[in-house]
């Protein structure tokens, strides 16, 4: 499928992973461009714009991080970080430091794709929309009465649950960690309490969902955060 011409800027220092992401990208449409580096990666995010970027963190000349943080200094645009397994602490940290999404090595060509569309399309959707009504699957909020409905059957959240899927519901496909899910809906005091999510989640997947052992909405990113699935 060839669809958008648009350019993913790919920052790896393995060579292998550098290979398998230029065929992967550029069979679909892509065009890329590849650092192996920090310094060439943001001589090349000035120079070439890219739609999106793919930033693994151990490099060579410093911690993606770094770049990240440069990058947001002046640009929005999505940067997905590739991240080893062993790692967690990291996914964290890129995330609260403005990353939109990661990916853990190995990953299928099927999942960087579709993030990367996820990644695009809020991109593209600039200003957040304001619509009164968001449907995500079979999930439907009514922003203004705060009124959800699953199947078209109401149901009753509290205001605590009603925000947080709210917060969720605003960029569907894209983990909010941990952090960033307790400062917007609790306030900047109750970072470290991820109990709170934990014990509200549950609550909202008793409700919302059809199995909540299994949910198939309101998924869970191990030590990381929570996803509100991309219909
Ligand atoms: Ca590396």
């Amino acid at each position: 499928m060839i669809d958008s011409g648009e350019t993913v800027l790919v920052v790896e220092d393995e060579a292998p992973m550098r290979k398998f992401l230029r065929a992967a990208l550029s069979t679909h449409g892509f065009a890329v461009t590849e650092a192996a580096t920090i310094a060439a990666a943001e001589h090349l995010a000035t120079e070439t714009r890219p739609a999106a970027i793919l930033l693994d963190l151990g490099l060579p000349d410093g911690d993606g991080l770094v770049f990240l943080a440069h990058l947001r200094g002046w640009s929005t645009t999505p940067v997905i970080v590739l991240s080893a397994r062993d790692r967690e602490d990291d996914k964290v940290s890129a995330l609260d430091a403005g990353a939109d999404d990661y990916l853990t090595k190995p990953f299928s060509v099927g999942e960087l794709l579709a993030r990367i569309r996820v990644a695009l399309r809020h991109a593209r959707a600039t200003v957040t929309t304001d619509e009164p009504v968001r449907a995500i699957g079979p999930i439907r909020i009514d922003l203004a009465r705060h009124e959800v409905t699953v199947d078209a059957q109401d149901i009753h959240l509290t205001p605590i649950e009603f925000r947080l899927l709210c917060a969720l519901a605003r960029q569907p496909g894209r983990v909010l960690t941990h952090r960033q899910l307790l400062t917007e809906v609790w306030g900047p005091n109750a970072v470290e309490q991820t109990h709170y999510l934990r014990v509200h989640m549950a609550a909202m997947r008793r409700k919302v969902e059809k199995d909540p052992a299994r949910p198939q909405w309101l998924l869970t990113e191990a030590g990381v955060g929570y996803r509100l699935r991309d219909a």
